[in-house]
Formats: C-alpha cells, sequence, structure tokens
C-alpha cells in the first residue's frame, strides 16, 4: 500500500480556495436520509466530509434529509448517529431538513413573486409525458402561465390542505426545451397527506429532493458541498435555486460512489435482505453495515483506513471487498490478542503423562512481548484439529500423522504412536507419546520438528459456539447480474461451530479482538452471554479467495 498521502481532487479544490481567500475555513455535512442503516459506501462519505474540515479547518454537520414523510424512522436516526460516533467523529451540529420547512415555503413564496415557479394541476403521468426527451423538447402545461396571485393563493390552499394527494404540485418555471431534463420545470413541492417523524402532521405538502437540499446547504453556509456523481445533472439547479433566491452561495461537488465487490450497497436492497429473512437482521454480521461490520469485528480504525487510502474517484468503479480485509487484518496484526481455541475437536490422549497431572505453561498474549504473558494448563487430555492429523499423510505434511512429531505450541513435542476411529470411521481419539526435554523455553534443541499446531486442555477447556462467515454473495457484482440480486446469494455464508477455547476467553469483552491461533480473527459477538459464549470470526488470517483464483 502506498503510505504517502496524496490530494485528491476535492482537497486540491479547496486548497485553491484556501490560497484565493474565498474561504477562511471550510463547512461540509454528511446528509443521510433515515429510511435505513449506514453503510460502508456511507463510511466513504462520512470520512470524506470529516476529514477534509479536519484537515482545513472548519466543521462538518450531521444533516438528516427528512424530507420524505412516508419511510423515515426515528430507529434510523438513532442507528447512525451512533454509527458516526463509532467511526471517530464528531458533528458540529444535528439538523434536520425537516427544520427549514417553514423557511423553504417561504422561499417557494419568493419564485412564486418573481414570476418564477407556478401551481400545475397536471397528473404526475400528464407531467411525465409533456416533459419530453433527452433528444425532444417538452410542452408547456396549460397551467404555466397562471397569475402571480393566483398561484400565491392556490400554493397557500396546497399548504392548507385542500386538496388530495397528486391533485396539484409546484414547479419552478423555468425551460421546457432546457437541454437538462432536469430543468423542464422540475418539482418543487407535491402534497401528501402523510405523518412526519418530526413535524407529526403539521405539514401536507413536501419539498422535493431539488428544493430543499441545495436550500439546506445554503442555510447552514456549507462551502462544500459534496454529494455522488449521480446528482451531476441536479448541479445546475441547485445553482439556479441558489441563484434566484439570492441566498448563500454553496457549491456542489461530486465524487463515484464507492462500490464493493460481492455485495450489494443500496439501502432498499439491504432492506429486502433483511425483511425477506436472508440475514438476521441490519446488524448481521455478513452485512456491509456499520453495525453489521462492528459486530463482525472491524475496528474503526480499518475502515477509516480503507476509506482514507483508498480515497475517491471522479469515476465509478468497483473496489475488491479483499483490500477492506486488507485494512482490517493490517489493524488485528497489530492490536488482537493471541488466544487458543479448538474449532473442530478431536482427542488427543499423551500415554507417557501423568493421569492426575496439571502444569501452568506461559504463553504470549500479543503480538509482541509489551502484551505480556499467561499461564494456561497442559494435562493428559488434549483437543486439537481434526484438520491437523492426517492418517495417511501427504507430501510435506508436517504435521501430525502416524509415527510423525509435532510441536504443541508453548508445550511440547509429541509424536503419533496410534489412533482410534468411532464405529463410523470417524478420528476419535490420537495417542502420543511426550518428550518433557522439549519443553518450551527449556528445550534444547536436540530434537527437530517442522510443524507447530494449536491446543486446548480437555479439563479446562470452555465450549463457544463460533460463527464462521463468508461473503454473502457467490458473484463479484450481485447487482449487474441477469435476474434479481437475490438468486446470487451465498448458501453458504455462515457456518456454526462447537468448539473448545481456552478458559481465558471467559473474560472476553466484545471491544476485545482475539487471534485464534492459526484460525483467524475473532471476536465476542454482542448478544452472546455467559451461558451460551458465541465468537464471530472477523477475518481469515490470510486472503482464502485469493490463493482460490491463483490455484
Ligand atoms: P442508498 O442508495 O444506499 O440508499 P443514498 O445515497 O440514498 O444511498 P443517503 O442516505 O441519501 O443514501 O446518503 C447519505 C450520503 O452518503 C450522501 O451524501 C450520499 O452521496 C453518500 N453515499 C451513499 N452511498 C454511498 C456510496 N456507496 N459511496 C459513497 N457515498 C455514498
Ligand atoms: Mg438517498
Amino acid at each position: 500500500m502506498n503510505e504517502v498521502k496524496s490530494h485528491n481532487f476535492l482537497e486540491e479544490i479547496i486548497e485553491e480556495d484556501l490560497k484565493a481567500g474565498k474561504y477562511q475555513s471550510i463547512v461540509t455535512r454528511f446528509p443521510p436520509e433515515p429510511n435505513g442503516y449506514l453503510h460502508i459506501g456511507h463510511a466513504t462519505s462520512i470520512c470524506l466530509n470529516f476529514g477534509l474540515t479536519a484537515r482545513y479547518g472548519g466543521y462538518t454537520n450531521l444533516r438528516f434529509d427528512d424530507t420524505n414523510p412516508v419511510t423515515e424512522e426515528t430507529e434510523f436516526v438513532d442507528s447512525i448517529k451512533a454509527d458516526i460516533k463509532w467511526l471517530g467523529f464528531e458533528w458540529k451540529y444535528e439538523l434536520y431538513a425537516s427544520d427549514y420547512f417553514a423557511t423553504l415555503y417561504e422561499y417557494a413564496h419568493i419564485l412564486i413573486n418573481k414570476g418564477l415557479a407556478y401551481v400545475d394541476d397536471l397528473t404526475s403521468e400528464e407531467i411525465a409525458q409533456l416533459k419530453g426527451t433527452p433528444v425532444d423538447p417538452g410542452k408547456d402545461s396549460p397551467f404555466r402561465d397562471r397569475s402571480i396571485d393566483e398561484n400565491c393563493r392556490l400554493f397557500e390552499k396546497m399548504k392548507d390542505g385542500e386538496y388530495p394527494d397528486g391533485s396539484k404540485t409546484l414547479r419552478a418555471k423555468i425551460d421546457m426545451k432546457h437541454p437538462n431534463m432536469l430543468m423542464r420545470d422540475p418539482l418543487l413541492y407535491r402534497i401528501k397527506h402523510a405523518h412526519h417523524h418530526r413535524t407529526g402532521d403539521a405539514w401536507c405538502i413536501y419539498p422535493m429532493y431539488d428544493f430543499a437540499h441545495g436550500q439546506s446547504d445554503s442555510i447552514e453556509q456549507i462551502t462544500h458541498s459534496i454529494c455522488t456523481l449521480e446528482f451531476i445533472p441536479h448541479r445546475e439547479l441547485y445553482d439556479w435555486l441558489i441563484e434566484k433566491l439570492e441566498i448563500y452561495p454553496s457549491h456542489q461537488y461530486e465524487f463515484a460512489r464507492r462500490n464493493l465487490s460481492y455485495t450489494v450497497m443500496s439501502k432498499r436492497k439491504l432492506m429486502q435482505l433483511v425483511n425477506d429473512g436472508y440475514v438476521n437482521g441490519w446488524d448481521d454480521p455478513r452485512m456491509p453495515t456499520i453495525s453489521g461490520m462492528r459486530r463482525r469485528g472491524f475496528t474503526p480504525a480499518s475502515i477509516r483506513n480503507f476509506c482514507e487510502r483508498i480515497g475517491i474517484a471522479k469515476r465509478e468503479n468497483i473496489i475488491d471487498f479483499s483490500l477492506l480485509e486488507f485494512f482490517l487484518r493490517e489493524d488485528l496484526n497489530n492490536t488482537a490478542l493471541r488466544v487458543m481455541a479448538v474449532l473442530d475437536p478431536v482427542k488427543l490422549i499423551i500415554t507417557n503423562y501423568e493421569d492426575e497431572k496439571t502444569e501452568e505453561l506461559t504463553c504470549e498474549n500479543g503480538p509482541d512481548e509489551a502484551y505480556g504473558t499467561r499461564q494456561i494448563s497442559f494435562c493428559k487430555e488434549l483437543w486439537i484439529e481434526r484438520e491437523d492429523f492426517m492418517e495417511e499423510p501427504a507430501k510435506k505434511w508436517f504435521r501430525l500423522a502416524p509415527g510423525a512429531s509435532v510441536r504443541l505450541k508453548s508445550a511440547y513435542i509429541v509424536r503419533c504412536d496410534n489412533f482410534q476411529k468411532d464405529e463410523n470411521g470417524n478420528l476419535e481419539t490420537i495417542y502420543c507419546t511426550y518428550f518433557p526435554e522439549t519443553r518450551s523455553g527449556l528445550d534444547n534443541g536436540t530434537m527437530k520438528v517442522k510443524g507447530t499446531i494449536h491446543w486446548v486442555s480437555v479439563e479446562h477447556a470452555i465450549k463457544a459456539e463460533v460463527r464462521m462467515y463468508d461473503r454473502l454473495f457467490k458473484v463479484e457484482n450481485p447487482s449487474s447480474e441477469d435476474g434479481d440480486f437475490k438468486d446470487y446469494i451465498n448458501p453458504d455464508s455462515l457456518q456454526i461451530l462447537n468448539a473448545f477455547i481456552e478458559p481465558s476467553l471467559k473474560k472476553a469483552a466484545v471491544v476485545d479482538r482475539y487471534q485464534f491461533l492459526r484460525k483467524g480473527y475473532f471476536c465476542l459477538d454482542e448478544k452472546s452471554t455467559s451461558e451460551n459464549l458465541v465468537f464471530n470470526r472477523t477475518v481469515t488470517l490470510k486472503d482464502a479467495w485469493a490463493k482460490e483464483v491463483k490455484r
């Protein structure tokens, strides 16, 4: 990875603005619509907006774009705030576009009084019919030339609830032949007799996105209003409205939305996964939501590093999911405590070890000495991984096999003498001899082995449920495939194992991060209880998918 941070195009624009004395400091905003949980795409926008003001001075607002009364809920507002804080950012003001409804209503009157807006009685179908196409000009509505007085009166009546939904709209009077379709008398207000999560039943007319967003930016004196590329055609209208209203000139800038392979990122699609039961809620650890990733064990630093170091682009692209995992491993490798857990256990009995004996062996806790050591109990009967034994060993097999020796991590070298299978032919017990002089730390190096495996003591280990996650989709870009994106769900994205883990993990807290030696990075699940310990695999130690491609 390139450690030297290069400038992105927004930083260049801002530096020029500051140098030219256009602004003393900058103001940005993060404007989520509270109609779902935040995902990793939003994290990109959050890191960008908050990162810019941290770098150049100024502040960032959190503004809920809650102009659509039907879809928004308080649950989403709360989760959005929690997610931004968890990512490590602090907004200056918590604001709601709905707080500006009265101001926006006055702005609408300003346009009407300037002859720049009119009340239209056409239905939405009729409006669409007259709109034209990118190559054909549109046609004027028969209501376009109403007098200013009539428009004022009708707009007030719209507000007073005298008309049913859809019967009238307020439109800007621009140009039905404009080459930019969005400039062909765009809708500013529609009638919707609906309850709003904050304003209740105070309003039955609601501003459209284009008549709320730029105006909210202007009210808050946002200097750099950053949005994704699909809003490029909206910029002309954004500027037109600010100019005609003669309000603070915020400016809109666009960057490419973040797309990640093997997942979907629209709230609408994520909502379907939740509602149709493909995942267990918005915070399912397989979801690309911030809450899902948090539960999975992602750290805020890993997400911030990903967003900052991948940067932003002016053109759409798909970033490989493994790049996100790269930043996650990078962070976890430096911080995770090393512990032993056996995920698919098989019993190993040391025949020459005393029956009742327990030894306390010293084990290192972390990636370096600063993390200290802990004692773990060693006994005659141990659990080891089933996959660490091969009855007929392959070439270069350095783990257990009949007659082969291996080191038990932080303990002794053992040699396999025998093994036993159950009635179904499954391996049940491995019998070994241990060599007392090979104890870790005391070993004089006379006996050499190439493999080291992890283990836990049968008597001391505790049981835990371990959830192994894989990608949620089988294909890179489920949204671009034929048919429904849900047809491409990976049926094996969750595997539940009954594991034996070392007793120190009884004290695990949700914020702790662990490396289960040789098995990957894990964390305690938020819903784990002391009766039913649950650990989530955050990520494997290496990129298993990369290997598969090479094979
Ligand atoms: P979705 O399609 O997932 O619902 P949205 O754009 O409708 O996304 P908003 O709540 O309106 O979601 O977005 C809040 C902010 O986050 C906007 O400024 C938007 O541009 C940005 N954003 C949303 N998705 C992405 C993404 N994938 N990459 C970068 N920024 C994003
Ligand atoms: Mg949106």
